[in-house]
């Protein structure tokens, strides 16, 4: 009986704590593959953070590394499988998979059937040398997009971060906070909320 009202307590604490902000809460999970430099990878997450933050979406981040021979522990608890988003940063990705998955991103690919979406951190370090701005900026911006493609984003009108192509101009705009504009917050808001109930 005692554990009844333990299980109602908490059922009762877990939606009161996920509105406090008003904000919409997403878990993220990066699992890097590439093993990439935590100068690198720990300001890509923060920037990618207070981009949804802006766009009233609450993440919570988990870093999972998966570089060594044996996977190390994630930074934070993962909720089961399929009720969170997995972020994938590999080297690379063969140009055979990129084409066949119909992908037209330069930086990474997200799919449509699960919450699953990868990063390159080649082509982040070399459009970092190539518009001289910080792998960790380029990084920042390959995450949002993708998860923002995970959040029913798509090339809309072909500007800002959700261009295929990233240009100077769209990292500016993500390191000065502007990474959305007020119809895609929506959108992505929506997105959250949809995510959350499917895998629920
Ligand atoms: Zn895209």
């Amino acid at each position: 009986m005692r554990y009844y009202w333990i299980i109602l307590a908490l059922a009762w604490i877990a939606p009161a704590r996920a509105s406090l902000s008003g904000n919409e809460r997403l878990t993220i999970a990066v699992f890097d593959y590439a093993g990439m430099p935590g100068a690198t990878l720990r300001p890509a997450v923060e920037t990618a953070r207070r981009s949804f933050h802006a766009a009233g979406i609450d993440t919570v981040w988990s870093i999972c590394d998966f570089s060594g021979v044996v996977p190390r522990e994630c930074t934070a608890p993962l909720p089961p499988s399929g009720q969170y988003v997995e972020m994938l940063v590999v080297p690379r990705i063969a140009a055979a998979i990129q084409s066949a998955a119909g992908a037209r991103d330069v930086g990474g690919l997200a799919l449509s059937n699960r919450p699953r979406a990868y990063a390159f951190y080649s082509t982040a370090q070399s459009t970092a040398a190539l518009d001289l701005r910080p792998a960790s900026l380029v990084l920042a911006c390959i995450l949002i997009h993708e998860i923002g493609h995970l959040l029913g984003l798509s090339h809309r009108l072909n500007h800002g971060i959700m261009r295929p192509n990233l240009s100077a101009r769209e990292m500016d705009n993500v390191a000065s906070g502007r990474a959305f504009d007020a119809w895609e917050m929506k959108r992505l808001r929506a997105g959250a909320v949809n995510l959350s109930i499917t895998n629920r």
